[in-house]
């Protein structure tokens, strides 16, 4: 079959506008030429969209040299008045260009239009909320020391200062939200950035940047350098000039981040992969578990670093679960992101694809029962049918790794007893994610109370927000975004005494 530009579907004239408009590095508050060229792709049909300049250790020095100066110069000395004003200004041509935004995500990730949405209406709810929190960056009194105090009168404070010049490197899988969850807060804390996009999806931030010089930011501010992981990702780890690198990614790359930081001992934050449990007693609401749990995995393509992938389902509601997740798989719609109807899309790229269709075919081998999908389908682009796989052991690769794809592991559990099902559900190096599907109140919080993960949801998965800590216990990350906790994360703490 030969593949059409956005599958026949029609983008907006801004989106048209964009793509044929040359695509350069953001430094210093201007546009300037890279040293090389990635090809963005749409991964629904697998065709070009446009090419985008890239740097390496050069340009990030450039722009470290920027963000420098402009920490240092105007934007450390601007009014904090003056800095919210320019953040909701950032917000608001956001939210004009939501349409732009959205579409940036969809060709470049190949994410449900109705994912892309919500993401770029979240983005410009968080620009909004880390304005607002810059007002309420505070310090405290606390008593002065006793060998001061016992001579004199004294006085000790604190002050909250931005942690100064710090490289953010972004992943594919959301991209303009992983940008703004970590531009917005630092901002907000008064630093300067310098944001590595993932080459795979380079787009979205670009238009940010625009957005960014639009609202009249100081130059040097943000600075947007495109480029491979191993040239521009790495420049910035190791870049002695960076206070701090926060990195979302494959824990494989995050051990990378933190080697490579160890030079100037640079503070760092990873949020990394995971391999969420999902725990359904015997009394869960089914009804609201069976598409819950489907979404749990499918949501983003299983591109997703919350995704609930491994299902620990009672005994007693086992097969009723297992019968009403494949009825709900075998009705996803598949298809091009700009299609309303679409609940799926493709996987990001030719590689990954190959990477997820490995768990696929060595599966049946390890001794899982496929219920569903497990086929690539005969179609441009690199779309996976929904997959369930049951009979799963905790030994199974399907169970141990993070696959990143459609593809859910069900295991059926006899027991009910908390101190065993947690132990399930924490047999694992990671702890990004979990949830709790019951309808008792005391089951409900005592479980979600024992899983070691950053983050746990009852009868729901995944219910992450603007104002609610999101991070890693285990080998999925270091830190947390979101919330007062993401700013936290860009501010240093500094105590004065003074004598008096
Ligand atoms: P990745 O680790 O391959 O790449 C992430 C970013 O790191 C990219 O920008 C890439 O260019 C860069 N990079 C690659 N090698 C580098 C190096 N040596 N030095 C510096 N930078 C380098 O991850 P990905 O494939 O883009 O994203 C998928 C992974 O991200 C999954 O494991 C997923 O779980 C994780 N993720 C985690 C969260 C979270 O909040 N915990 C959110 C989204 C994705």
């Amino acid at each position: 079959m030969t593949a059409t530009p956005f599958d026949g579907h029609a983008i907006a004239p801004e989106t048209a506008a964009f793509l044929a408009a040359p695509h350069r590095l953001l430094i210093g508050g201007e546009w300037v030429e890279g040293s090389g060229e990635i090809v963005s792709r749409d991964p629904a049909t697998g065709l070009e969209l446009t090419r985008v300049q890239t740097g390496g250790a050069a340009e990030i020095d450039r722009a470290v040299k920027a963000a420098r100066a402009a920490v240092d110069g105007p934007w450390g000395r601007m009014t904090v008045a003056d800095r919210t004003a320019l953040m909701h200004r950032l917000a608001r041509i956001m939210e004009r260009d939501a349409t732009l935004l959205t579409q940036l995500d969809i060709l470049d990730n190949g994410m449900p239009g109705f994912i892309a949405g919500l993401t770029t209406a979240n983005c410009v709810e968080m620009v909004d909320y880390y304005a607002g929190a810059i007002m309420r960056i505070e310090g405290t009194t606390t008593a002065p020391p006793r060998h001061i105090a016992a001579e004199t009168e004294a006085l000790t404070y604190t002050l909250r200062e931005p942690v100064g010049v710090v490289g953010q490197i972004v992943p594919w899988n959301v991209p303009l939200s992983t940008a703004i969850l970590k531009l917005a807060p630092a901002l907000a804390a008064g630093c300067t950035v310098i944001v590595k996009p993932s080459e795979e999806t380079p787009l979205s931030a670009l238009a940010l940047g625009a957005m960014v010089l639009e609202a009249g930011f100081p130059a040097g501010v943000v600075n947007i350098v495109n480029g491979l992981g191993a040239q521009a990702g790495a420049a910035i780890a190791a870049h002695p000039g960076i206070d701090k690198v926060s990195f979302t990614g494959s824990t494989a790359t995050g051990r990378r981040i933190v080697e490579a930081a160890l030079g100037n001992l640079k503070k760092v934050s990873l949020e990394l992969g995971g391999k969420s449990p999902v725990m359904v007693m015997p009394d869960a609401d089914l009804a609201l578990a069976v598409p819950g749990v489907a979404f749990a995995t499918f949501f983003l393509q299983g591109q997703n670093c919350m995704a609930g992938t491994r299902i620990f389902a009672h005994a007693s509601i086992h097969d009723e679960l297992l019968e009403g997740l494949k009825a709900f798989a075998e009705g996803m719609t598949l298809g091009h992101g700009l299609d309303p109807a679409t609940m799926q899309g493709p996987m990001i790229s030719d590689a990954h694809t190959a990477k997820v269709m490995g768990y696929i075919d060595g599966a049946g081998a390890a001794g899982a029962r496929l219920v569903t999908g497990g086929r690539k389908l005969d179609r441009p682009g690199n779309f996976i049918t929904p997959t369930i796989y049951a009979d799963c052991r905790p030994d199974m690769a399907l169970v141990r790794e993070e696959i990143f794809g459609p593809v859910m592991a069900v295991t059926k559990v006899e027991t009910t007893d908390l101190d065993e099902l947690a132990a399930l559900a924490n047999d694992t190096p990671y702890g990004l994610s979990g949830s709790v599907w019951t309808r008792d109140l005391s089951t409900a919080h005592r479980l979600a109370k024992r899983i070691r993960a950053g983050h746990v949801s009852i009868n729901c998965h995944g219910a992450v927000g603007t104002n609610i800590p999101f991070g890693g216990y285990g080998q999925s990350g270091w830190g947390r975004e979101f919330g007062q906790e993401g700013l936290d994360a860009y501010l240093e703490t500094k105590a004065v005494t003074a004598r008096l």
